[in-house]
């Protein structure tokens, strides 16, 4: 294969909270905590995740708009030298985190960003045309016509009209701006484009016709790109292959027709199933997202995702049906965290006139709110669970934490899950693959 163009390794972006005590460990959001991945000349790298998950840090961080906190971003376009090592460092010289300002500005010529709002990229006192040949000004194009030729030549491959060139941005659609954006990001011959969600703001008719433009305008200059967004049907239309992030890191990575079929992370398959599809045999598998994406400032222990997974897993000696499995962990966190209103619950639990409800109706209602199972096959988790109840039932939450706390538990919060490979350049980190690894070693393991 050829050598990629880009390169980022173990990148993270952490920023410092302030705040921290003396002894405590420092306050960090870590929005970005070491990921991996190479993107190919002329290949279409797409990075999905939630909102908060930290694409935009990774784009920003690996553009060097901010500084990573660590990490390596080895930037190969350009024609650049490959073979010589940073005099008197180990660092590779094609490092980006470690480029002068020379080399910076040299590489902010061959890697150009487009971000989801063209609105503010645009100074609404200057026309589009000179917006985009300012450019080619800062980076030594001394002829104004020269300048003019080449970006109106731009504004009719990007589909507008060299007549546009003297108008306002007030004058443009947003999809026209985005086109804009597109000229402007082209307009000094890149190798690498950086889009950041560049079609979320557009109305759904209006994506269609950008996402076939930036298909069309890749082909044509041979362009390598990141392409960020949070919806993986976007992201199919213009990707090779696809990562995919959670809280930092990046979960599954793999070509974008196996991700599609044949996804490994449970966070993957929970944001297929959440795709709209007009065949109902390939109809989502109602896996449903709860929530939202934890704070990176104080991210859960083990696998960052085990608190939203539909497939976190069962200790050895409890055996029951996923999803209540999910509900019990969830009845859990929030007995522990003492959000549930008991006093609520009570009234709710009030059946036709009477003034109070039993225990027994109350600890109904607690079952059926959080969709608790009536019974659990496990004797321990069954008796806990009741015992439980009955001190809810109390606000005695302390207690019921305690006794919650032994039988439910999961290796999902506990370890943190290395890749597994899958098939070539298909890796995904989710301690479920542990399981079947073993099982194949065991297995290859009798004869
Ligand atoms: P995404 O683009 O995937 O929506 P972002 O990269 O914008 O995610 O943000 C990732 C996380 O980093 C979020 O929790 C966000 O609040 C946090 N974050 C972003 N910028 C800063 C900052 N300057 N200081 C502290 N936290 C930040
Ligand atoms: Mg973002």
């Amino acid at each position: 294969m050829t050598e990629p163009i880009l390169s980022v390794r173990n990148l993270k972006k952490h920023y410092d909270l302030g705040g921290s005590l003396l002894g405590s460990s420092q306050h960090v959001a870590k929005a970005v905590d070491g990921i991996s991945f190479d993107i190919h000349p002329g290949e279409t790298l797409g990075l999905v995740g939630e909102s908060g998950c930290g694409k935009s840090t990774a784009a920003t961080s690996l553009m060097r708009l901010e500084e990573p906190t660590d990490g390596e971003v080895i930037f190969n376009g350009g024609g650049r030298e490959t073979n010589a090592r940073r005099e008197g460092e180990k660092s590779h010289p094609n490092d980006v985190t470690r480029f002068s300002n020379k080399e910076l500005k040299r590489f902010r010529r061959d890697a150009q960003m487009i971000f989801q709002d063209p609105a503010s990229s645009f100074n609404p006192r200057m026309t589009v045309g000179d917006s985009v040949a300012e450019l080619l000004l800062v980076h030594g194009m001394r002829d104004r016509q020269q300048r003019r030729t080449i970006v109106k030549d731009l504004l009719e491959r990007v589909g507008l009209s060299s007549e546009d060139y003297d108008r306002y941005p007030h004058e443009f659609s947003g999809g026209q701006k985005q086109r804009i954006a597109l000229a402007r990001a082209l307009v000094l011959n890149p190798d690498f484009i950086v889009a950041d969600e560049p079609v979320s703001a557009l109305d759904v008719s209006i994506k269609a016709e950008i996402l076939s433009l930036i298909n069309d305008i890749q082909e044509e200059f041979g362009l390598s790109m990141l392409f960020i967004s949070h919806d993986l049907s976007v992201i199919a239309k213009v990707s090779d292959r696809v990562a995919i992030m959670y809280l930092g890191e990046i979960v599954e990575i793999g070509d974008t027709e196996r991700i599609f079929q044949n996804p490994q992370h449970p966070y993957t398959e929970a944001l297929l199933s959440a795709i709209p599809t007009p065949d109902p045999r390939t109809r989502n598998k109602g896996i449903k997202l709860r929530g939202t994406v934890p704070s990176p400032a104080n991210p859960p222990s083990g696998c960052k995702f085990h608190t939203r997974c539909h497939q976190v897993i069962q200790p050895e000696s409890i055996d029951i049906d996923q999803q209540n499995w999910r509900n019990l962990l969830n009845f859990r966190d929030r007995v522990a965290r003492q959000e549930i209103d008991i006093q609520s619950i009570k009234e709710n639990a009030i059946v036709g006139d009477k003034t109070e409800a039993t225990a027994e109706e109350i600890k109904a209602q607690i079952r059926s709110d959080f969709e608790l199972p009536e019974r659990v096959s496990d004797p321990e988790l069954d008796s806990a669970l009741d015992e439980s109840l009955d001190k809810l039932a109390d606000e005695d939450f302390e207690w019921a934490t305690e006794r919650l706390h032994e039988p439910i538990t999961t290796p999902c919060e506990e370890e943190d899950p290395a890749y597994s490979e899958h098939a070539d350049g298909h890796q995904s980190a989710c301690l479920r693959h542990d399981d079947v690894r073993e099982s194949v070693e065991l297995a290859a393991g009798d004869d």
